[in-house]
């Protein structure tokens, strides 16, 4: 899935208003949500992180979704997460038993139109070893599709960038990251952000140092120059349907001011449509965080105008 653009997009002036490329939330379930309320509130495009293949190859392209990018089945050991959560189906998960069996996880993904691979590494409970995780981003280098995984517990992020992971679920949140990993993660990886996960605006007290590890996670990998990319984790507790004002919130608590606000917003181009801001025209670069996120409440998807605007 590659680098974020590092260019702040556009806002162009429109009737009413002002036109930005379309927005994506990076992490979603589509399999646990009415997908035809994710468009609303300004969501233009989604990337969905684990499914049934076979549901999941239906949505890209589906009439009044966003634009949608799957991963299929969520690659994990044998007995591990997600197999043992209520809201994962069956044939949400694929075990992998061994490096002999990546291959031909990595290619039903592949088959049923995956733009990317998602490996679970969930140190409470049975886990990918090495050797595995090794041969499950091989065989997706080999069909040419980049690999993100779900990172929980003690040393799990450190694994996923020694095997090669492109992009991590979640911003790591079960444990404060050593500087020097953070660098190295900053320099090779995209995270998407997932902060309002911990708590949904109202957290517990165990919610609240998830949240705080996160955010110094996050903090120092955006100063880092780590590329960010917005997510929610939409279908997973309560979270709202389109664009969730507190994520953002949460994002500029990391210190991402406007302008990286709006490139993790956009954190890949979204073919067809673009989103609407009412209310007059704008410039990201000069807008608080706290206006920008306002005036994004009221956006709306549309279609692209023919040449623009550009991701
Ligand atoms: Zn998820």
């Amino acid at each position: 899935m590659g680098a974020l653009p590092r260019r702040v997009p556009r806002a162009r002036a429109v009737d009413g208003g002002a036109l930005l490329p379309g927005l994506v939330d990076a992490h979603v379930h589509l399999g646990l949500t009415a997908p035809a309320t994710v468009r609303s509130g300004g969501i233009a495009g989604v990337d969905d992180l684990g499914w049934d293949p076979a549901v999941a190859e239906g949505w890209p392209g589906m009439a009044g979704l966003p634009h949608v990018r799957v991963a299929g089945a969520f690659l994990t050991a044998p007995g591990g997460y997600p197999s043992d959560r209520d809201w994962a189906p069956a044939a949400a998960v694929r075990p992998v038993a061994g490096p002999d069996d990546a291959t031909a996880a990595v290619a039903q993904q592949a088959a049923a139109g995956a733009s990317y691979v998602k490996v679970v590494l969930h140190a409470d409970g049975p886990l990918l070893d090495d050797a595995t995780l090794a041969a499950i981003v091989a065989a997706a280098r080999g069909v040419g599709l980049p690999v993100v995984a779900h990172v929980e517990g003690p040393g799990q992020t450190a694994r996923a960038l020694a095997a090669g992971v492109d992009r991590l679920a979640h911003t790591p949140w079960t444990e404060r990251l050593p500087d020097a990993l953070v660098e190295d993660a900053a320099a090779r990886q995209v995270w998407v952000s997932t902060l309002d996960i911990h708590g949904w605006g109202d957290p517990s007290a165990a919610q609240e140092r998830d949240r705080d590890v996160a955010l110094d996670n996050l903090r120092r990998f955006h100063a880092a120059g780590g590329v960010v990319a917005y997510g929610t984790d939409l279908g997973n507790g309560p979270l709202p349907a389109g664009l969730n004002p507190r994520e953002l919130r949460a994002l500029a608590d990391a210190g991402l001011q406007p302008p990286a606000l709006l490139r993790a917003l956009t954190s890949r181009p979204v073919p067809g449509l673009a989103t609407f801001v009412p209310g007059g025209p704008f410039d990201p670069t000069a807008l608080p965080a706290g206006d920008l996120i306002d005036r994004l409440a009221a956006a709306v998807v549309t279609t692209a105008p023919t040449g623009g605007p550009a991701a």
